[in-house]
């Protein structure tokens, strides 16, 4: 078999590729959706396949505990579930569980928790989040990790990456159903040392694209570039990069620059739900008065639904009586914002020339 990914151009750092997965091949740098609970909130299939979304996210951890991975399988898999044509990449569980800090203990075999959802006591392990993912048949499976707290002491990191690496070996033992691919996590928090040792140990095993875990989890934005500037740029340039979970547009496009291909974030959907809404630069508040008596669209130029028919006055309104259209037409406009940001980024690093800023 071929390679699944290729890089077809490069601008500096920034790279465009190809991502071929089970269910079509995946432009680089790309953004994906999160789908916690096998569901964009707020949006179809087919607002996301009108969005040029051609992967999404889902989560090992929420679907595991409801409605249940063998369920899912039952229906024959994630993708058929929820009816998504394109790719899906699924999390492995391990940010969850490790967010849960005094509901969950850890030993070197996996992590015993108490479910969010009723209380009862639930066990994770490098083995079962896969088998997890291989009944939700993912196209792309995220091995477990331990991803510590951001303020977490030096020696809580280490001991954190040395029982990754023990797993992350386990999850590539695990068996695969065909055309799965897996990615390794890179741990470490900001200590660059550790960032490097730890990439050398997890880019050593056969996994399939590599990711930054553990960052934009509370450190200053400039520390956070500076660990992707000097991280990325020693991960394997035959692998797709994946820095998990982050972030604004532009540590978006700042980690584009320093060659990482895949991200996602909450940040477009749910500061959607709360009345933040992206425009070029910045953002604005729909709950602040102007934008009550204000025709414009959310921002002028934007292709997307909600701005090709609606006014911010309206989006007022609909916010303010808290009408459930808002919520799709809100998601549906800052996921545009995301998704054409990453488009706009391949464009230019096609073209030759990758700018310091987008806007
Ligand atoms: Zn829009």
């Amino acid at each position: 078999m071929s390679a699944p990914f290729q890089v077809v151009a490069s601008a500096g750092r920034a790279r465009a590729g190809l991502l071929q997965t089970a269910h079509g091949v995946v432009e680089t740098p790309v953004f994906m959706p999160v789908g916690t609970q096998a569901t964009v909130k707020a949006l179809s299939s087919a607002d996301l396949t009108r969005l040029g979304a051609r992967i999404i996210l889902g989560n090992t951890y929420h679907l595991a505990l409801r409605p249940g991975a063998e369920r899912i399988a039952s229906f024959g898999g994630l993708h058929r579930f929820m009816s998504w044509p394109n790719a899906i990449l699924t999390d492995s569980g391990g940010y969850q569980v490790f967010s849960l800090r005094d509901r969950r203990t850890v030993d070197d075999a996996g992590v015993t928790f108490r479910s969010h959802l009723d209380g009862s006591e639930q066990r994770l392990t490098p083995e079962r989040a896969m088998a997890i993912q291989t009944a939700l048949a993912s196209d792309i499976a995220m091995a477990f990790d331990e991803c510590p707290p951001s303020d977490a002491p030096r020696e809580v990191i280490e001991a954190a990456i040395s029982r990754t690496t023990r797993w992350a070996r386990a999850c590539v033992d695990a068996p695969a159903p065909p055309g799965q691919l897996r990615f390794g996590i890179v741990q470490g928090g900001v200590h660059l040392d550790l960032r490097r040792a730890h990439l050398a140990e997890i880019a050593a095993l056969p996994f399939d694209g590599l990711a930054l875990g553990g960052l934009g989890v509370g450190e200053a934005p400039d520390v956070m570039y500076g660990v992707i500037d000097a991280v990325a740029a020693d991960m394997p340039a035959d692998r797709p990069r994946y820095l998990m979970g982050v972030g604004t547009p532009k540590d978006i496009w700042t980690a584009i620059g320093a060659g990482v291909d895949m991200f996602d974030c909450v940040m477009p959907t749910r500061n959607a739900r709360n009345g933040h809404l992206f425009v070029r630069g910045g953002h604005i508040n729909i709950a602040n008065a102007q934008f009550r008596d204000d025709p414009r669209p959310v921002e002028d130029g934007c292709p997307c639904e909600c701005c090709a028919s609606y006014s911010r006055g309206y989006l007022a309104h609909l916010f303010r009586a808290e009408e459930l259209l808002y919520y799709r037409l809100a998601s549906i406009h800052n996921l545009e914002h995301y998704l054409g940001l990453a488009r706009r980024a391949r464009a230019a690093i096609v073209a030759g020339a990758f700018p310091a800023s987008p806007w």
